[in-house]
């Protein structure tokens, strides 16, 4: 086999979000075919072989790559509706719409979603999806095809949703499938896409949507499901007090209780959200090592509150970002949410001292990569890892008067992308996207939420 090809990238500060936080003022990084190979202070070693390519890096940040850790792909094409509601409305404003969602449509969503993350510094996306209308086509399918497409390591959440109004759920009728239906799909999907070895590029897991639009049966056998096959389990906890009222209710427990009892918690376990949890769960997440997705732009969009992630990183559970689907978070964008994160936590109880911008950008790289379940491949920079990082541009009008690169690319303007890899393999390059095109996907997505608003406004 040929020896590995080489990329240097030199003259850049570098934060390596390590165990330790190690960072360099000024440093290198050597890239070798799909992994890091060293890094350090200084200059690159010489006498280096199969350098294909050196990049200077003066006035650049390196980080690990962005890790999102939820999202929904089909609402790109759903953005800028139902805008002043809070989730229950929200859901019942936007299922119609939803429940008419084909191939086409999901498949054009899907690649605006990726552009608008790859473009911002997101190496690993995920995708929960969890609505597959009858004779709707391949979806999980097509979302596969355009994150292959896009470049980027991804993570299909296959969704589902069996509690209808019939049965005391929120989603009409229609817009659910079978428990039967949902497992047997889920499964197929885990078979024919899964891949569970190092480095894979694409992972499926098995995500029923939230335990108001989903029955006892589809929770308790999709987590059996899921620890047969070896694969992690998503779905949204604690999102706002109707749902905690709605469990109490129906279930006579809390959110967090109910899903101990379907065999929801477990370190092979993320959930989305987790904002109305009281101390006994968070010690509960904490035991059993859960993983929490925080979404701030979509808890405050939908006003569903703040999630006391200084407490749970003060428990020890494990907490990555997301940017949450783009109907309750139209900007798509996951380094905005490094950000919020830390502003909408230090509205909290834990006022300045709720994170800062270490923690800020230790949630969006190596918490996301630890609630994914691939802290051994990503998630930080360090020898033998995956190559997947960001070379941040901070030497321009947003952020050159910020002397701490950390501090300016958390607390400032959105900073311009001047390289990302993936695997090794680059996926952005001066804040263009090299596998897709952008313009093209801006008029695609378009067409299609104009012929998903057509069909809707027919139905
Ligand atoms: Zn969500």
């Amino acid at each position: 086999m040929a020896a590995a090809q080489r990329i240097v990238i030199e003259n850049c500060s570098i934060a390596t979000v390590d165990a330790d936080d190690t960072e360099y003022a000024t440093g290198y990084v050597v890239v070798a075919g799909n992994r890091i190979e060293s890094l350090g202070a200084g200059s690159a070693p010489e006498g280096l072989e199969n350098v294909v390519r050196r990049v200077d890096g003066t006035g650049h940040l390196a980080t690990p790559g962005l890790v999102n850790t939820h999202h929904h792909f089909y609402q790109w094409i759903t953005r800028g509706l139902a805008t002043d509601h809070n989730l229950f409305n929200w859901l019942v404003a936007l299922y119609p719409t939803w429940a008419r969602i084909d191939e086409q449509m999901v498949y054009a969503a899907a690649q605006g979603s990726l552009a608008m993350m790859a473009r911002g510094g997101v190496t690993t996306a995920m995708d929960h999806h969890y609505v597959f209308p009858k004779g709707s086509g391949d979806l999980s399918g097509a979302i596969i095809r355009a994150a292959r497409e896009a470049g980027v390591r991804f993570t299909l959440a296959r969704g589902s949703m069996d509690r209808s109004e019939k049965d005391g759920g929120l989603p009409p009728d229609f817009a659910v499938e079978t428990l039967e239906g949902a497992l047997a799909a889920t499964e197929a999907t885990v078979d024919e896409h899964h891949d569970a070895s190092f480095g894979a590029m694409t992972q499926i897991a098995v995500a029923p949507c939230s335990p108001f639009s989903v029955s006892t049966e589809l929770l308790t056998q999709g987590a059996e499901l899921a620890r047969r096959k070896g694969v992690r389990l998503h779905t949204h906890g604690s999102e706002t007090v109707e749902e905690e009222q709605f469990c109490k209710e129906l279930f006579g427990m809390g959110p967090t209780d109910y899903f101990e009892s379907t065999g929801w918690l477990g370190e092979d376990v993320w959930m989305a959200h987790c904002v109305h949890m009281n101390d006994s769960d968070i010690a509960a997440f904490a035991r059993t090592r859960t993983g929490v997705a925080h979404c701030p732009s979509s808890n405050a969009r939908l006003a569903a509150g703040i999630a006391r992630v200084p407490d749970m990183l003060a428990a020890g559970v494990p907490v990555g970002l997301g940017v949450d689907g783009t109907a309750s978070n139209e900007s798509g964008e996951l380094h905005t949410e490094l950000r919020n994160a830390l502003l909408v936590n230090r509205l909290g109880a834990h006022r300045e001292a709720a994170l800062n911008a270490r923690q800020a950008l230790r949630l969006g790289t190596f918490g996301g990569a630890q609630v994914l379940g691939r802290a051994a491949e990503i998630g930080s920079l360090e020898p033998g890892k995956l190559a997947d990082l960001v070379l941040w541009r901070l030497d321009t009008l947003a952020h050159a008067s910020i002397a701490d690169p950390v501090t300016a690319l958390v607390f400032g303007a959105a900073a311009p992308v001047t390289l990302s890899l993936v695997n090794g393999l680059p996926v952005v390059e001066n804040s263009r996207l090299l596998h897709v095109d952008e313009d093209a996907v801006a008029r695609s997505t378009r067409a299609e939420a104009q012929r998903l608003a057509r069909i809707t406004a027919r139905a």
